[in-house]
């Protein structure tokens, strides 16, 4: 019988997320609560780095902004429709 569980790590943490709320462990709460503030603040980062790569108020944001467009159109061009 094959697992049918989502393996993305969204789904992977909630689940773990969910049982430490199951355990009602302070200290498997507080271990999860501060990987999950852990993980936010690395979004976040991600988030406003990107915003940043956007906007073009990061020094090379035109570099990156010019090669990912020349990836993207690559991508585009190999797709047989
Ligand atoms: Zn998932």
């Amino acid at each position: 019988m094959q697992d049918e569980t989502c393996q993305c790590d969204y789904c992977k943490l909630s689940r773990r997320v969910h049982d430490a709320i199951d355990s009602r462990d302070p200290d498997k709460l507080i271990e999860i609560l501060t990987e999950v503030m852990n993980h936010l603040c690395d979004v976040e980062f991600d988030r406003d780095y990107d915003h940043c790569i956007l906007d073009g108020s990061w020094p090379s944001a035109v570099e990156q902004l010019e090669e990912a467009l020349k990836n993207a159109k690559k991508k585009r061009d190999s797709i047989v429709v």
